[in-house]
C-alpha cells in the first residue's frame, strides 16, 4: 500500500491536516515536501471516504532571526521584528513574509495543492489564541517543568510563556515579563530599555514556538501534521508539544508524519538562510508539476531525496514516463508484485485528475533538443509529426514539458545539454580518409531523410572510409558544434537546413 494510504488508514474521520512555514527567506523545493506530504495524505483520506480539512499557515508572527545570504545586510536592523511587519527586501511587497510566501502560494496551486491558507498573525489579531495564552500563563510552571524535563533546558527565574512585542522598538524577541495579571503584562525590553504594560491578547505578542505549536493544534483542531525531522528529534518540539497538548491544553497531539530533507546534489540539505537552495517556484518551472509530485509521492517521507537540477532531472522525467506506461498497461514493471503501488504513485502524481488515455510521450531529452533547434512551437509540432508521434489527443502534458525544457535550459541546464551550432566552420586538420568520409556522406544526404536513415547513412559512410565509428561521429560534432558529442546526429541533421549542412561539409572538401 502507498505510504499516504497507510497513513490515511490510521487517521480518524474528520481529519484536520496542518502544514506551515516560517516565511523568513526564499521558500525552496525542500519546503515543498511539507505541503505535498500533507496534500497526498489529504487525497488518500478522501479516497478512503474520510472527510478532511487541509491548512497551510504562514507563521508570519515569528521574528526575523537572520538576514539570509543574498539580501542586503542593512536589513539586520529589523532582526527581532515579526515577519509580517518587517519591510520586504524587494521594496515591492507589503512585507518580508509576503515577498516569500506569495510565489509559494502560486507554486502550491501549480502542483495541485489547495490548502486553506492562513496567516498566523491574523489568528492572533482575531483573538483565536487568547484562550490558549490565558491557559498557558496560568499553567506556566507546568510548562516550565515539561520543557526542562523533556528538552533538558534549565529555565532560570520566573518563566512566562509569552513574548510581548516592545511598543518602542518593535522587537518581539527581547522583552522580559516582570509580572502579570491577566490580561496585562508588565515587561522590560532588553534591546531598547523600554518598560511598559501591555494587554497580551489580540496580537500584541506571541507564544514561544514550543508552546505556540500545541496551541495551534488546539485553535485549529489539528489531528494530522507533517513536519521536518528537526522537530522530531528526542527532546525536540514534537516531544514537548505532545506533553503540553495533553497536560496543559487537554487535547491529543496530532498524528505525526515526519519527513526527511531534500538534498541538493553535491550541496547537502537546502537552507534558506545559507542561500543553498532551488526556489520551489523555479523547480515547478523546470519540471512539469506532475513530475515534482511524483518525486515526493514515490519516496517514503522518512527517506531523504536527492535533487539534481542537472542530468538527474532528465532521468527523473524518464522514470515518470515509465510509471505512466506501466499505469496504462504499455509496459510491465520488473517487480510485478509492486504493480498496484506503482499505479497508485502515478495516480497521486496527477495535478488535476487522471488522463483518460496515455498522453503522448516525448522524452524530455528529445524535447530539450527540439526547443533549441526549432524556431517555434509550430516547427516543434511539425518535427514531432514527421517522427511519427500521434498529436491528435490532449497535448497539455507535452506543452508543459516544452515550457519546462525552455526554462531549464535558460536557468539550470549544464553546458553539455546546450546546443549551439557554430556559425563559422572551425579550422581543423582533415586527413584524406576523413575527407572521403565527408564526401561520401554529402552525396548521400541529398534527399529528404528520417533521423534513422541519416544515422544509418553516417554509419555506412564511415564504414566505407574511416572505419572507426566513434571518430566519425566526433568529427561531425566538432564540425557543427565544436565539441565531441551532442544530440543524435540523425536528429540534428534533419533539424538543420540541408543547404547549410552541405555548405559546411563542402568547406572541408576544398
Ligand atoms: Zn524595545
Amino acid at each position: 500500500m502507498h505510504w499516504a494510504d497507510v497513513a490515511a488508514s490510521k487517521i480518524k474521520d474528520n481529519a484536520v491536516i496542518s502544514t506551515a512555514i516560517s516565511p523568513s527567506g526564499e521558500i525552496h523545493v525542500g519546503n515543498m515536501r511539507e505541503v505535498l506530504t500533507g496534500e497526498l495524505v489529504y487525497r488518500a483520506l478522501k479516497s478512503a471516504g474520510k472527510s478532511a480539512k487541509f491548512y497551510y499557515e504562514a507563521d508570519d508572527m515569528d521574528p526575523l532571526r537572520k538576514v539570509p545570504a543574498g539580501i542586503d545586510q542593512s536589513f539586520s536592523k529589523y532582526i527581532g521584528t515579526p515577519l509580517f511587519k518587517t519591510p520586504a527586501p524587494d521594496g515591492k511587497h507589503k512585507s518580508w513574509s509576503d515577498q516569500f510566501i506569495e510565489p509559494f502560494i502560486e507554486t502550491m496551486k501549480l502542483v495541485g495543492a489547495n490548502p486553506v491558507f492562513l496567516r498566523t498573525h491574523e489568528l492572533y489579531e482575531q483573538g483565536l489564541f487568547n484562550e490558549s495564552i490565558k491557559v498557558a500563563m496560568e499553567k506556566r510552571e507546568l510548562i516550565a517543568s515539561i520543557l526542562s524535563e523533556v528538552s533538558g533546558k534549565q529555565i532560570e527565574g520566573e518563566y512566562y510563556p509569552f513574548n510581548v512585542e516592545c511598543e518602542s522598538c518593535g522587537r518581539i524577541d527581547k522583552t522580559v515579563i516582570e509580572s502579570y495579571e491577566w490580561p496585562v503584562a508588565k515587561y522590560r525590553c532588553e534591546n531598547c530599555g523600554n518598560t511598559g504594560r501591555r494587554d497580551i491578547r489580540n496580537g500584541n505578542g506571541k507564544l514561544p514556538w514550543r508552546v505556540e505549536w500545541p496551541a495551534k493544534w488546539l485553535v485549529l483542531g489539528v489531528t494530522v501534521e507533517p513536519f521536518g525531522k528537526d522537530h522530531a528529534s528526542a527532546g525536540g518540539s514534537y516531544d514537548t508539544g505532545k506533553r503540553i497538548a495533553k497536560e496543559v491544553f487537554g487535547i491529543d497531539p496530532p498524528f505525526p508524519i515526519v519527513y526527511e530533507w531534500i538534498h541538493l546534489r553535491g550541496m547537502g540539505a537546502m537552507h534558506s538562510s545559507k542561500g543553498i537552495l532551488v526556489r520551489a517556484i523555479d523547480m515547478v518551472r523546470m519540471v512539469p508539476p506532475e513530475v515534482l509530485r511524483f518525486l515526493i509521492a514515490r519516496n517514503n517521507p522518512e527517506r531523504h531525496i536527492e535533487m539534481d537540477t542537472g542530468r538527474g532531472l532528465i532521468s527523473l522525467v524518464n522514470e515518470y514516463d515509465i510509471y505512466e506506461r506501466i499505469y496504462f498497461g504499455k509496459e510491465q514493471p520488473n517487480d510485478t508484485e509492486r504493480l498496484e503501488d506503482l499505479k497508485r504513485i502515478y495516480e497521486l502524481s496527477q495535478v488535476n485528475g487522471i488522463p483518460e488515455s496515455m498522453p503522448v510521450q516525448v522524452s524530455f531529452s528529445h524535447i530539450i533538443n527540439l526547443v533549441q533547434l526549432k524556431k517555434d512551437i509550430n516547427e516543434i509540432m511539425a518535427s514531432l509529426k514527421r517522427s511519427g508521434y500521434d498529436l491528435s489527443g490532449d497535448l497539455s502534458h507535452l506543452m508543459r514539458r516544452i515550457n519546462a525544457a525552455k526554462f531549464w535550459l535558460e536557468n539550470f541546464a549544464p553546458d553539455e545539454f546546450k546546443i549551439k551550432i557554430l556559425e563559422v566552420p572551425p579550422s581543423m586538420d582533415i586527413n584524406e580518409n576523413q575527407k572521403n568520409f565527408l564526401s561520401y556522406l554529402k552525396q548521400r544526404l541529398n534527399t529528404d531523410l528520417t533521423p534513422d536513415e541519416v544515422n544509418k547513412i553516417i554509419h555506412e559512410s564511415c564504414k566505407e572510409t574511416v572505419g572507426d565509428q566513434k571518430s566519425c561521429f566526433n568529427l561531425l560534432y566538432q564540425i557543427f558544434l565544436g565539441k565531441d558529442s551532442g544530440p543524435r546526429l540523425g536528429f540534428l541533421f534533419t533539424s538543420l537546413d540541408r543547404n547549410f549542412i552541405i555548405e559546411r561539409l563542402n568547406h572541408y572538401l576544398k
